[in-house]
């Protein structure tokens, strides 16, 4: 079964995607995440797709598709997986249909306010991407990753004037894919208001929706 986290940086896609992982034990694949550890190992794509992360802009479809292809062809995507930050445009969408059926694309549907404040408190494991916030979801020590003892960041495109174009780039670029996937009939709306709601209350709606969708 193959799922797709939709919504705004900071809504919680990847947040929820690895806690789904550790239910479901559907690999959580984040292009992000495959997009920042290209650009760690310096590897010639790396090198290409810098500058536009850290002007909160989006990789060129093909190199990003590129990746997920290479990703998704790995032995633990056999049976399914849980996408989060793709697909971002229409061509990335047009895409994955040729590659994969998708069943059920969860938009998370959250406030402007919420998003900034999650994105600015946002903390982020140097070593196995786990995510944390100052406010409201903090590790038990101070710095140090729970799950993996690694340590924790901002990452520079939460940095204010990032965030702000990267919002940009999501209502210009990203947002038409919600009518897309609603034509689909794909869509499945999960609606957050708070920054503190404990992810496990979400993370449960989700899983509902999934039972629904099998
Ligand atoms: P994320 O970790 O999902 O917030 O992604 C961080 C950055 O990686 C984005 O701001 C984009 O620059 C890039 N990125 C991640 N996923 C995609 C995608 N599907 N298409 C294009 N760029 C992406």
């Amino acid at each position: 079964m193959n799922l797709v986290m939709f919504g705004p940086p900071g809504s919680g896609k990847g947040t929820y995607a690895s806690r789904l992982f550790a239910i479901l034990k559907l690999p959580h694949i984040s292009t992000g995440d495959l997009i920042r550890q290209e650009i760690k190992e310096r590897s010639e794509t790396g090198k290409q797709i810098e500058a536009y992360t850290r002007r909160g802009e989006l990789v060129p479809d093909d190199i990003v598709v590129g990746l997920l292809k290479r990703r998704i062809s790995q032995p633990d995507c056999a049976t399914g997986y849980i996408l989060d930050g793709f697909p971002r445009t229409i061509p990335q969408a047009e895409a994955l249909e040729k590659i994969t059926e998708i069943k059920v694309v969860i938009n998370l549907d959250v406030p402007d306010e919420v998003m900034i404040e999650r994105l600015s408190t946002r903390l982020t494991c140097k070593n196995c991407g786990a995510i944390y916030n100052s406010k409201f979801l903090k590790p038990k020590a101070e710095g140090v990753c729970d799950s993996c003892g690694g340590q924790l960041y901002t990452r520079d495109d939460d940095k204010p004037e990032v965030i702000k174009e990267r919002l940009n780039t999501y209502r210009r670029q990203t947002q038409p894919l919600i009518d897309y996937y609603k034509r689909k009939g794909l869509i499945e709306n999960v609606r957050n208001t708070e920054a503190a709601v404990p992810p496990e209350r979400i993370v449960n709606q989700i899983l509902s929706i999934i039972e629904t969708r099998k």
